[in-house]
């Protein structure tokens, strides 16, 4: 099935660095005829005689007329030790538009042919070269844009996730095969698996794939960025607050994914993962958000947020008042950080004594920037949850957040006929329903369809 997936015959070439100007560029080719094909645009010596790990220097020029178009330096990595597994040659060249397409256009009259998106990583889930999670991680690390998510797509592309999963699939193997065996041998009434010993490994497969299902939550916030609003009474400092995180924290225009120049929200970066602060505009226009845009769109800004921070002038705010605004926040399930302003006014020692019966309050001077730290600090305590740490393995993609799903519903429906009695037959049948959705996300079980879709989503020359 997958032979004919691969079109392994073709030799596929593409500029495998970013297109535009650069101070050199990478022209990828990988196939049977990478090396012959170089060969025909690069005379300066026969690459077949080469050994494989070898850079070469010498000119570049057009399959026919013999012109040449630059200098440039050839990486040669023969197959099977290469990325893709296959014959591989990278040709760097001067990095000049005009140039990268002249000499794409070369390779493509020496017999190659464009290769679609993701299709060199796709070669090398075929050859066997990554698994599918593996695969699909690199194109997050290619699309990471802060630590946090490099870290992770960086730990995924090692394959401590498939770890995970390979090992559990092996398990649930080896009691499919022993409770199936002993289907063979019905009439003898004989138990080979072991039944305390499968309800245990179901137990903590449960649980542990229960760990991975949790953390897509902090996979999302890695990829994407949490929401974060910034909310309170006019004059409790909120512009204020906003200018002082922005001054330490505001993240670079890169780090930003899925944003444009003119579209660019205000971004802050700590510790890696970016905090998307909503309706910033409304804060700096109006000093009364609160009441300008009414109390119910307020109410569904910090809804949509991942962490509301809420400021309060300490010296003028009663306790009454915060206690009311907890009760809202409690009621809407928003997950909101108080943090009390303007300290410098009457001091720490007294406005803690005044609202000493919320312990978790921040006591900040936005003005003088006393504390601004220990809010940050909160911010990141508030998305980790304590629970999920970013060394652990974190679920970022969709598609294997949805197999997860299906592999504890399917763990679930094991347990379930276990404590059931459920004869054997009918235990191995929820079993392999497990076992098909971790191929899944693995790449074991897999169509045609679903690969295409997947490598699709890469860039062009990856
Ligand atoms: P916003 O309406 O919530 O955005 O509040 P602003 O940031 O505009 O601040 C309102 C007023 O409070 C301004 O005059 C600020 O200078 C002042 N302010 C902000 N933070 C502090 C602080 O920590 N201490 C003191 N004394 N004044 C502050």
């Amino acid at each position: 099935m997958l032979g004919k997936l691969a079109n392994h015959d073709e030799t596929i070439v593409a500029l495998a660095t970013a297109p535009g100007v650069g101070a050199i560029a990478v022209i990828r080719l990988s196939g049977k005829e990478a090396i012959d094909i170089t060969n025909k645009v690069f005379p300066a010596k026969d690459l077949h005689q080469q050994k494989g790990y070898t850079l070469h220097f010498g000119g570049l020029v057009h399959p026919h007329t013999k012109a040449i178009i630059d200098e440039v330096v050839v990486s040669l990595y023969k197959g099977p030790r290469s990325y893709t597994g296959e014959d591989t040659t990278e040709i760097s060249c001067h990095g000049s538009p005009y140039i990268q397409q002249q000499i794409i256009d070369a390779c493509i009259l020496a017999g190659a042919r464009m290769a679609k998106p993701g299709e060199f990583t796709q070669r090398a889930f075929l050859n066997g070269k990554l698994d599918l999670t593996q695969a699909e991680s690199v194109a997050d690390l290619i699309a990471s844009n802060s630590a946090a998510s490099h870290q992770t797509a960086m730990q995924q592309m090692r394959g401590g996730f498939s770890r995970e999963l390979h090992q559990l699939r092996d398990e649930l193997i080896k009691f499919s095969a022993l409770i199936e065996l002993e289907l063979d041998f019905s009439q003898e009434d004989v138990a080979f698996a072991d039944r305390t010993q499968l309800y245990e490994l179901v137990t903590q497969a449960n649980k542990n794939v229960q760990h991975l299902i949790d953390s897509f939550r902090m996979g999302n916030v890695i990829k994407n960025g949490v929401n974060t609003a910034i909310v309170g009474k006019p004059n409790a400092g909120k512009s204020t607050l906003l200018n002082t995180l922005l001054n330490e924290n505001r993240a670079i225009v890169s780090e930003i994914a899925g944003t444009t120049r003119d579209t660019i929200e205000e971004v802050l970066n700590i510790e890696g993962i970016l905090f998307r602060l909503i309706d910033t505009a409304g804060i700096r226009e109006s000093n009364d958000t609160i009441e300008s845009i009414g109390v119910q769109k307020s109410l569904e800004k910090m809804r949509n947020a991942g962490v509301v921070i809420y400021l309060f002038d300490a010296n003028e705010l009663t306790v009454e008042e915060l206690e009311t605004q907890v009760a809202q926040f409690q009621a809407e399930n928003i997950n909101y950080i108080l943090v009390a302003n303007k300290i410098d006014v009457q001091g720490e020692v007294a406005l803690r004594n005044k609202f000493s019966a919320y312990p978790g309050i921040i006591y900040i001077s936005a003005k003088n920037h006393d504390h601004i730290q220990q809010v940050k600090d909160q911010l990141v305590a508030e998305v980790m949850g304590g629970t999920i740490n970013t060394e652990d393995t974190i679920v970022t993609n969709a598609r294997h957040y949805a197999a997860l799903k299906e592999v504890l519903r399917s763990l679930e429906d094991v347990r379930n006929g276990m404590d059931n009695q459920l004869p054997g037959d009918l235990l191995a049948l929820d079993i392999r329903h497990c076992l098909h959705y971790l191929g899944e996300i693995t790449g074991e079980v897999t169509n045609e369809d679903r690969l295409d879709w997947i490598f699709s989503k890469f860039c062009i020359g990856k």
